[in-house]
């Protein structure tokens, strides 16, 4: 018997439940049309009703009797619409992460409420003069006709007036309005209002000639577009090597041939003065789309891009799901970026989906950092194995006047031997000093906020945790008072003056928090004026925006700050970096600690001496030694990338390996404890053949105990990856039969 194949089809796609779908026969005519994300006409219901509906999967398998399945009916011949290529993305993300068909698609397609249209209504006199005269006349005087000459009078003047005027000021209802149009007297009209957040468009762009290296960079990738294929590239530059230049120059290319542009940027990075060169450069083509964009702003972005009003559209990772159905090119700038991981499911990194995007619409990806991420620079290598190679272009030198800043690594534990127990070394508060005299200014960088701001005794070495999640609380300042706060769940209580386990009064908050670090800047340079940024400081539409030109405009001297202080503006006049505590990522439990380490590290320099002023970066460690410090002194990603993949080999960690992380968590203990024992058992059988996986784990997760729920981890490292989604599926199904009707919570994530 010839092989028959299956489709399954949703029959639309804003119901609730898109787990639910349908399965119909696939003609044998058909099936070369018929892939995941075709539309699909088919019979429907008991009537047969013809009706649409998508392909969200294709088997040779129905789960249903054969004989009663229905044929699919017809596959209309359209061009691909984004929503197709839409629902093929949730289709491989719920594949590829494991999650439901519903949270995919509620990714890819979410339901974008209907906003209030925000538009300008008027009343525009349509009678000839003459006429309105004439009726303005003989209505003068007459019983009810009070409002109508109270409108026909201005109208006759002014021809037009504003709909609210009309209805508030001059009173006149509805009522009247429609019957003076049903005449033909007037008529309402509504121009539609795009809140569009900047206007600045007008302004000239800056006229820039790429040097050397831009242009061949820009040659190669416009070639690549113009074969109409998928193909990947990385632009590895140094901040302010001029990569955004590339991408405008690439960018032009594509549109001018018709294509579309998604260009990602971490929120963070996305500041005023880049969309200012976007908008200069691209007018009214570039659409801006941000999380802190009112519903109204971000639904009229929509409506431009639906309408085909825009080209290009630059936004965080979500921007990848908007209805654009001839992509040519999409960005990535820093592409290293922890925040292009979502945390919500399905847990995508959004380098992924552009890349399978990029694949669906032939188009160019084109990602681009100053510290390319381990796994991304790996497929750069010319002994790379895969044929998802990367091509790389590299811009080593600073456009313009800027320079490279020297970097100098200060040990801590030598200011220690010198008695200097201040968070500040001693080179580092004369270079501050020196800075101040100049009138410089200067960046204080932080790792973590409040990470090691916790409580502690001096006596006993107890710290207070939180009675939820097994972590130190860490002292927070406010107005009115002093409290304890815990980073994970957020439980407060107020500070204490005795520790609570043997009553010393030795208690208080030790370490380095960014307010800590604050008080103590103010405290040793009194003539400086200080700006603090971080999570507690950047609430709010703008906040970061706020500080940042602030500081800018040069209205403060030293800028504190976490991460956040690493991205976005130039400051020319910064020429002091500092870094506390440099090391304090590298304690982190994460295979990636090293590079998050470097990367932090490379890009807080690319901070200093972005002008003409040469700059200067202060790097503080107690483990200086650490390959991760001593190439970030160099600024020599190759050298660290050498070290780290050497590592990653020889633990099997990716990009070399595949891993899998299994979480598992519950209220009980004991139930979490069960789950993750029936998991391992359950993987454990499946490997016990296979010399190319193993198994790490299980392990209490570093926060073992969160919200009162217990966390246990299991890795799974193989160099095959259907070797691992096959352990996920065997995983979930005993799992989900072991423990019917109990609560808990499973994922997997890919690492
Ligand atoms: P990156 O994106 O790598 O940080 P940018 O593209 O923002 O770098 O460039 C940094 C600065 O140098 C910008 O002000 C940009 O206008 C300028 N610039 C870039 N390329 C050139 C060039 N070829 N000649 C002169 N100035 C340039
Ligand atoms: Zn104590
Ligand atoms: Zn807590």
């Amino acid at each position: 018997m010839p092989r028959m194949l299956y489709a399954d089809v949703i029959v639309d796609i804003s119901i609730e439940n898109l787990d639910r779908t349908y399965q119909y026969k696939i003609p044998p005519e058909m099936e070369t049309k018929v892939k995941v994300g075709t539309p699909v006409v088919i019979p429907f219901g008991k009537g047969n009703r013809k009706i649409n509906g998508y392909v969200v999967g294709v088997t040779e398998n129905p789960k249903y009797d054969k004989s009663r399945l229905k044929n699919i009916e017809d596959v209309p011949d359209k061009a691909i619409s984004a929503t197709q290529v839409l629902i093929s993305l949730a289709c491989w993300m719920k594949e590829y992460y494991g999650s439901t068909m519903n949270d995919a698609i509620k990714t890819t397609m979410p339901v974008r409420r209907k906003i209030k249209e925000m538009t300008h209504k008027r009343v525009v006199l349509k009678a000839d003069d003459e006429s309105a005269k004439e009726l303005y006349v003989n209505l003068c005087g007459k019983k009810n006709a009070a409002a109508r000459v109270r409108l026909l009078r201005e109208l006759i003047q002014t021809k037009q007036l504003d709909y609210e005027y009309v209805r508030k000021n001059l009173n006149i209802s509805n009522a009247t309005l429609k019957s003076l149009s049903e005449q033909g007297i007037i008529y309402i009209e509504s121009t539609r209002l795009y809140r569009t957040p900047f206007t600045d468009a007008g302004l000239p762009d800056k006229e820039i000639a790429l040097n050397v290296e831009q242009k061949k960079a820009v040659e190669a990738i416009t070639a690549g577009y113009y074969t109409h294929t998928y193909k990947p590239f990385l632009l590895h530059g140094v901040t302010g090597s001029g990569k955004t230049e590339v991408y405008m120059s690439v960018i032009e290319k594509v549109i001018a041939d018709n294509r579309q542009v998604i260009m990602l940027i971490p929120e963070i990075a996305l500041t005023y003065q880049t969309m200012q060169r976007f908008y200069r450069r691209f007018k009214d083509r570039v659409s801006i789309l941000n999380s802190k964009m009112s519903a109204g702003e971000r639904y009229d972005q929509y409506e431009r891009i639906r309408k085909g009003e825009t080209d290009i559209v630059i936004g965080p990772r979500s921007a990848l799901f908007v209805p654009f159905d001839k992509i040519g090119l999409i960005i990535i700038d820093e592409e290293h970026e922890d925040s292009y991981k979502s945390e919500m499911p399905p847990k995508y990194h959004a380098r992924e989906v552009a890349e399978q995007l990029a694949r669906l619409h032939n188009a160019v990806l084109l990602m681009g950092s100053a510290t390319p991420s381990v796994d991304t620079y790996y497929r750069t290598r010319p002994d790379y194995p895969g044929e998802d190679k990367v091509t790389r272009y590299e811009l080593t030198e600073r456009t313009g006047s800027a320079f490279l800043p020297d970097v100098k690594i200060i040990d801590m534990r030598e200011e220690i031997k010198k008695k200097n127990y201040s968070m500040l070394s001693v080179p580092l508060y004369n270079k501050i000093l020196e800075r101040l005299d100049r009138k410089e200014q200067v960046m204080l960088f932080i790792n973590r906020r409040g990470y090691t701001g916790f409580v502690s005794c001096r006596n006993c070495g107890e710290s207070i945790k939180c009675p939820n999640c097994d972590i130190s609380l860490t002292i927070h300042h406010t107005k009115s008072k002093d409290k304890m706060v815990c980073h994970l769940c957020g439980y407060e209580t107020d500070t204490v003056v005795r520790c609570p386990k043997c009553s010393s009064s030795y208690i208080g908050g030790f370490g380095v928090g960014t307010q800590k670090v604050e008080e103590m800047v103010r405290n040793t340079f009194p003539q400086a004026k200080v700006l603090r940024m971080d999570a507690d400081t950047t609430s709010g539409k703008g906040g970061h925006e706020k500080i940042l030109t602030a500081f800018a405009n040069r209205e403060a001297d030293i800028l504190i700050g976490t991460q956040m202080i690493v991205k976005g503006h130039d400051f020319p006049f910064v020429t002091l970096v500092g870094i506390l505590a440099a090391d304090m990522t590298l304690h982190i439990s994460d295979f990636r600690a090293s590079e998050k380490t470097f990367e932090l590290l490379v890009q807080a320099a690319g901070r200093a001496g972005r002008g003409s002023l040469k700059g200067e970066v202060i790097v503080q460690t107690y483990k200086p030694e650490h390959y991760a410090i001593v190439c970030a002194e160099a600024q020599d990603y190759k050298a660290f990338y050498e070290q780290e993949i050497a590592y990653r080999k020889i633990m099997k960690y990716p990009p070399v390996s595949n891993m899998m992380t299994l979480f598992i968590s519950s209220d009980s203990e004991k139930l979490s404890a069960d789950i993750m024992n029936v998991s391992f058992n359950t993987a454990n059988d499946i490997i016990r053949t296979r010399k190319d996986t193993v198994l790490v784990g299980p392990a209490p997760h570093p926060v073992f105990k969160a919200n009162n729920m217990y966390r246990y981890l299991l890795h799974i490292k193989s160099n095959n990856i259907i070797i691992l989604k096959g352990i996920r599926r065997a995983v979930e199904n005993a799992v989900e039969k072991g423990f019917l009707g109990y609560k808990y919570v499973m994922q997997f994530d890919m690492q």
